[in-house]
């Protein structure tokens, strides 16, 4: 059977993953993700009224356009997580695929929210549920799609193998290896060596390459949960404002931010948009049981009602969750460091990031900006509150060590990002060019003719 990769977004930039998989007339997309920094580049972009191409041509979504190349059916487009470089360009490219959208509930339910709030497109590919540990079948030819659960900074994630004649191919994008996670199961790495032995072992695996530059290991979510519950029980006694932020989609970080705020004799209060709808859908779907009294507020009237409560009752009841952990200009922290809402900010006051400043220059920027802002207020700023989504270098080792992948291609970042992996992967016996296929953006590698 011919398998045949072509490697469409994500391969020069972290953002706009798309990677699909042609096994004989069969073919599976991996992915279709936005580079949410070329939209926010732009003031005033509104990607819901915007055309596929123009988002094509700023770099926004992926470059489908090779696909014609490729000589088969596409049969499901699979998104691996709900973050929005895997799933952010769904709205925008899944209706020119005759094929379902195949992912997590967790996953499928944000999909939905994006399709609902698409302006330019009607998208009505099927969307199917399947969840971590379950397949089912590709085609006519004994292709098989697996989920194998894995760990990341969002639940519900899984890494899709497809299981050919020719041997799997496992699209490895993005996990750590949690062994102790505060919500669901640890990652099945079980599974992974299974998959590694069995049939004709594993012929591709595709690589997050995040982490790739830094040694050691990802540490477990619960180094990030113990390190909050340290941070937050220290200010105990402070009589003042405390505020935190974190990355909304980041469901088990906000549950431990509810029950440490408990914990230290405060309410806890979700504010901001998609602090909101992440938040109240993993509490739909069961993944989440938040306090009865947990109030959670995204339209900007019923954020700025809570905060005048808040300035009423009196800061040192409350512990707002807010977004804006990256100093995005219009996000609800940034909004309280400009003095743009009810609540006021005092001396002494202690504003807590938990997430890392992603290492990009506009990021850096506007994160710069916010904090100062919030120093001019008086506030004490609590940075690095984290532990990343991604593995590091023994992770990558020990992924290679279970899955004994005869290919690898780099995923999920630039040349540079991809160093780190091909040094690891060299010392290995792997060799580029021979089974290391570094690559670009709009590429086809035939690994079986
Ligand atoms: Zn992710």
């Amino acid at each position: 059977m011919e398998i045949e990769i072509a490697t469409i977004g994500g391969y020069e930039e972290v953002g706009r993953q798309m990677t699909a998989v042609r096994a004989g007339n069969d073919i599976v997309i991996f992915d279709m993700g936005l580079n949410l920094s070329q939209v926010l580049i732009h003031d005033n972009v509104e990607t819901e009224r915007m055309h596929s191409l123009d988002l094509i041509d700023m770099g926004a979504i992926p470059d489908d356009r090779i696909m014609s190349d490729l000589e088969g059916d596409v049969k499901a487009i699979v998104p691996t997580h709900g973050h929005l470089d895997h799933i952010g360009a769904i709205s925008k490219l899944a209706h020119r695929y005759d094929a379902p959208v195949v992912a997590t509930p967790f996953t499928i339910e944000l999909v939905k929210q994006q399709i609902e709030g698409e302006q330019k497109f009607g998208v009505e590919n099927d969307l199917v549920k399947m969840s971590g540990g379950e397949s089912m079948t590709i085609g006519d030819h004994g292709v098989e799609l697996e989920f194998v659960h894995v760990t990341h900074s969002i639940i519900d994630a899984i890494n899709p193998v497809l299981h050919t004649p020719e041997g799997a191919i496992v699209y490895g994008l993005d996990k750590r290896m949690d062994h102790s996670p505060v919500i669901q199961d640890p990652i099945d790495m079980k599974r992974f060596r299974e998959i590694g032995r069995e049939d004709n072992g594993v012929l591709c695996y595709i690589e997050d390459c995040t982490n790739a530059n830094k040694k050691g290991r990802t540490p477990s979510e619960n180094v990030a949960r113990e390190h909050l519950r340290d941070v937050l029980y220290s200010m105990e006694d402070y009589d003042g404002g405390i505020v935190a932020t974190t990355f909304s989609s980041h469901i088990s970080r906000v549950t431990s931010l509810v029950e440490f705020a408990k914990d230290i004799g405060r309410q806890p209060v979700l504010l901001g948009r998609s602090m909101e709808k992440y938040s109240g859908t993993a509490e739909r779907l069961d993944f989440v049981d938040f306090p009865s009294d947990l109030g959670m507020f995204g339209h900007r009237k019923s954020v700025d009602r809570t905060f005048k409560r808040i300035m009423n009752e009196g800061k040192e009841n409350f512990l707002p969750v807010v977004t804006g952990h990256q100093g995005e200009p219009r996000a609800m922290l940034t909004r309280m460091a400009r003095g743009e809402t009810p609540y006021e900010l005092d001396d002494g006051d202690k504003v807590v990031f938990s997430a890392r400043v992603i290492p990009e220059p506009t990021n850096e920027g506007q994160r710069y900006q916010a904090e100062r802002l919030l120093g001019m207020q008086g506030a004490r700023v609590y940075d690095e509150i984290h532990v990343s989504g991604h593995l590091c270098q023994e992770g990558h080792y020990e992924m290679l060590d279970a899955l004994q992948p005869r290919h690898i291609i780099p995923a999920h970042q630039d040349l540079k990002g991809f160093s780190g992996y091909v040094d690891l992967a060299s010392n290995q016996g792997y060799q580029m060019g021979r089974d290391i296929h570094v690559t670009r953006n709009g590429n086809l590698i035939s690994i079986v003719d």
